[in-house]
């Protein structure tokens, strides 16, 4: 479904669509970013957008079964940047051979710089891998996607997510005015109606991130304002690299055996 003139709506409710059907959850709303954004969009409610001829386009998926989450990204590739998109997908290889028990994390990091930068991009620096709990999907180990100081050593059980970025940008994301994702990250009393029915909402989601979309309330812009001001939701705003610059993700899953590792998004 990605090709030029193809719906970015439709390609996000499409696969939502089917992950539901499936009886699991999404443990977050599916990303596409395209080009110089690196994460975090994902189509609005009355999304009109259109992938281009040239795109680079991202698509991250998290999938949960009882909280248990299996995170993984891919990217499509509408131009010619085949080398781009080799490079995080070498990186990402690259690094899952290294895993077992015993493998620093930093040797993780370098083996992505490396795979990133013989090609000539740069790895997004403030980007990482993380590792996965029960309905967190941010936790340690933090995987650099550069040969960073210090982290510490792999050990048998131990789950997380590798995702390198390769970017023909400055190597560093940042935000941009456009938010679709959200999480609840706290408890309070609420006396805005509208903001009070969006919690009910997403209450089901034990904290899990959700998009704009799914949450369709009266004053919608306000209840979120009113809520991510009082300290409740927090806001995920896209991170882009630099304007004009190329952004492409690979990204699997993966639980550390005695002996080596499974990937679970394979
Ligand atoms: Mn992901
Ligand atoms: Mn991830």
């Amino acid at each position: 479904m990605i090709k030029p003139g193809g719906s970015i709506r439709d390609v996000v409710e499409e696969i939502e669509e089917m992950v539901h059907m499936t009886g699991a959850g999404l443990a977050f709303p599916l990303n596409i970013s395209l080009n110089e954004d690196a994460a975090h969009d994902t189509a609005s409610l009355d999304d009109g957008r259109v992938f281009a001829q040239g795109d680079v386009v991202k698509l991250d998926l998290g999938v949960h079964i009882d909280g248990y989450i299996a995170d993984t990204a891919t990217t499509v590739d509408l131009g010619d940047n085949g080398l781009l998109l080799e490079a995080s997908q070498s990186a990402l290889e690259s690094a899952i051979r290294l895993v077992k028990p015993g493998v620093m994390v930093r040797d993780l990091g370098e083996a992505i710089q490396k795979e990133i930068e013989t090609r000539g991009f740069r790895p997004v620096m403030n980007l990482t891998g993380h590792g996965l709990d029960r309905y967190t999907i941010h936790t340690p180990p933090t995987i650099p996607n550069f040969l960073a100081p210090g982290g510490g050593k792999l050990e048998p059980g131990m789950v997380f997510a590798i995702e390198p970025f390769a970017t023909t940008g400055s190597g560093r994301v940042t935000d941009k005015a456009r938010v679709e994702i959200f999480s609840q990250v706290g408890i309070k009393p609420v006396r805005l109606a509208p903001a009070r029915k969006l919690l009910d909402l997403v209450r089901e989601r034990r904290g899990l991130p959700f998009a704009r979309r799914w949450v369709q309330v009266e004053k919608q812009d306000f209840a979120l304002a009113t809520l991510v001001s009082q300290g409740i939701v927090r806001a995920y705003p896209v991170l882009a690299d630099i304007p004009g610059s190329l952004v492409s993700q690979h990204e699997h899953t993966l639980i550390v055996t005695e002996d080596g590792v499974i990937v679970t998004t394979a």
